[in-house]
């Protein structure tokens, strides 16, 4: 078997499990039987082949679900906590885990129905009461109860909000302490912005928090307050909200995020952008050359001026980018262009004095660092752009088809 389709073999075995809704001893096995035929077929040794399957076996064994208590908090206001314990229980469940939820959101009118409602919904176990006001006392019980029924994982939605923000840390505190959960989630509102630091900080200085999910990503929010989340917590992100229903959560994942937070959007976005920015001539011949993995210097710039057209536009360094390419660029001359790029590789320090990329400063009667700016912005969008290397060009109407590809 060549590598090539050594490679397809494997990938096809792990898809197949990750769409198994409930990863069981038979999805494993028929997953791992698929991997070691491919490798042996591949003339992997017999030994190393076994090998693997005993440890990946043995890797399974010891990460079994154990129980688990987590405890979900949140601050001040209609966050989506008691929303995203639902879908984090929801989420589980339909990997194999037996979750419950308890309610220990004394504070908020409601808060009971609301868990006791979607809980009901997801066929989800759930523990709370209308007339105990303590708690800490609901959070024991909560988790005793479930315990006993063997759930392997049980979500404590806390108080998100309190009369004042001492009490409620204070709270937050000695649910923890009776309960010792295994994780503490900072749950956060996508759009809480600049404020996201001093709440995930003064929430970590009470509790232990472990993880962060953010909420409401379906709105117009960047979330870039996650990650400030992140550096006041030291916790990852592990999932976020996408709308009000319960299947709306995702695994986080960090490229479409880094993506929105820098104003690209998504692929489907991109194409919107394209029809935006480049005139109704232009567009043909542009997405022919991108198609064939041609994205030079010059096409930057002309996009770059396309934009300026538009008016006024965000980062300076676009500017510097514009009129730089311009003079690095001269048409007609692409071709030795190229050539020098392929010369600068900023990833290589050594090459970063490099006396080439000093006569090209020279030469434009800018600084070095301007230079490398510009071939980083060139190389980051090569790289977008090399994704639509060997794409069909869509006749007219075919449009959202493309998008849809990119986005596949
Ligand atoms: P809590 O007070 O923090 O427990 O917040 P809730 O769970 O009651 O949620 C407040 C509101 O936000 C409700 O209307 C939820 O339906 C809504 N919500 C929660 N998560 C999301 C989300 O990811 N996207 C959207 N669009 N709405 C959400």
């Amino acid at each position: 078997m060549v590598l090539a389709q050594l490679g397809g073999s494997i990938s096809r075995a792990i898809q197949q499990m990750s769409n198994a809704t409930i990863i069981d001893e038979k999805v494993l096995n028929d997953c791992l039987n698929e991997i070691t035929r491919a490798l042996l077929q591949s003339d992997v040794q017999f030994k190393l082949v076994r090998d693997m399957q005993t440890n990946i076996k043995k890797i399974r064994q010891s990460r079994r679900p154990r129980r688990r208590s987590q405890q979900a908090q949140n601050y001040p206001a209609g966050s989506g906590k008691t929303t995203t314990c639902t879908k984090y229980a929801y989420y589980h469940q339909k990997k194999g885990w037996k979750p419950a939820l308890v309610c220990a959101d004394t504070f908020r009118a409601g808060a009971f129905d609301q868990l006791k409602q979607n809980a009901t919904k997801a066929k989800i176990p759930f523990y709370g009461s209308y007339t105990e006001s303590d708690p800490v006392r609901i959070a024991v019980e909560g988790v005793e109860t479930f315990k006993k029924e063997n759930c392997d994982l049980i979500i404590v939605d806390t108080s998100g909000r309190h009369k004042q923000e001492a009490a409620l840390f204070e709270e937050m505190r000695q649910v923890s302490e009776a309960t010792k959960p295994d994780l503490v989630i900072f749950v956060m509102d996508s759009s809480i912005g600049q404020a996201a630091f001093d709440q995930a900080q003064a929430f970590k200085q009470s509790v232990s928090v472990g993880a962060v999910i953010v909420t409401k990503m379906d709105g117009h929010a960047k979330g870039g307050g996650a990650l400030s989340a992140v550096a006041a917590t030291k916790s990852p992100v592990i999932f976020i909200g996408t709308g009000e229903h319960m299947d709306e959560f995702e695994v986080f994942d960090v490229k479409p995020f880094v993506s929105r937070l820098l104003g690209m959007g998504d692929w489907s976005g991109f194409m919107d952008k394209i029809h935006e920015v480049v005139p109704m001539d232009q567009q043909p011949e542009l997405l022919q050359k991108l198609s064939e993995g041609n994205f030079t210097l010059r096409i930057m710039y002309e996009q770059f001026q396309n934009i300026l057209k538009m008016g006024p536009i965000g980062p300076g360094y676009y500017l510097t980018t514009l009129d730089f390419s311009a003079e690095l660029m001269p048409k007609g001359r692409e071709k030795e262009s190229q050539a020098k790029i392929k010369q600068l590789d900023s990833s290589n320090p050594k090459l970063m004095n490099d006396s080439r990329i000093m006569r090209i400063a020279r030469g434009s009667g800018r600084q070095v660092r301007e230079v490398m700016e510009m071939m980083e912005e060139y190389k980051r969008l090569a790289k977008i752009w090399s994704k639509m290397k060997g794409l069909k060009i869509p006749k007219k109407g075919e449009m959202s088809a493309l998008s849809r590809n990119m986005n596949a």
